[in-house]
């Protein structure tokens, strides 16, 4: 399934309205993982598939149960990150990282590590590529306006 221009697919029909919701509450994010496909394309003519968007903050603790005792907050839970499945992409790994770690200059929700993007696996549920991005300048009307992470847009 496409969800936006050419070369950018969401894994399952679940995705599609979570891309909808991105798009109006985090078009920056959308833009980035746009253009990340348009060069995955280009340059090794290969797809990017999403493979989760939004992520409750109780899902992700039991996702991370078994890993960590500390609790991990999630940017899936305020529409500020997309996770990009890695399988086939795995020689272009240190390319798509450099290509997103350009936008940590504005980012104003870095991964710990001060990255926009990371690639990592979580035990159970496979590596994959995990972006987290929010424009500094939107930070502030994303906190009074919408986008409180509460209501779920799907089954998932
Ligand atoms: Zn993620």
């Amino acid at each position: 399934m496409i969800a936006g221009p050419a070369m950018l697919y969401v894994k399952d029909k679940d995705l599609q309205p979570q891309y909808v919701k991105l798009q109006h509450f985090n078009p920056a994010l959308c833009s980035i993982v746009q253009k990340l496909a348009d060069y995955v394309s280009s340059s090794f003519n290969k797809d990017v598939i999403v493979t989760c968007i939004y992520r409750s903050q109780s899902e992700n603790d039991s996702i991370y149960k078994n890993v960590t005792k500390k609790k991990k907050i999630t940017a899936h839970g305020v529409w500020a990150a997309i996770d990009i499945r890695s399988h086939g992409l795995e020689d272009n790994i240190p390319d798509m990282l450099k290509f997103l770690n350009a936008y940590n200059s504005t980012n104003a929700n870095k991964t710990k590590s001060g990255q926009t993007a990371i690639f990592h696996e979580i035990v159970g549920h496979g590596p994959h590529f995990h972006i987290q991005y929010q424009k500094k300048e939107v930070h502030a009307h994303f906190k009074n306006g919408h986008g409180d992470g509460s209501k779920k847009s799907s089954g998932k």
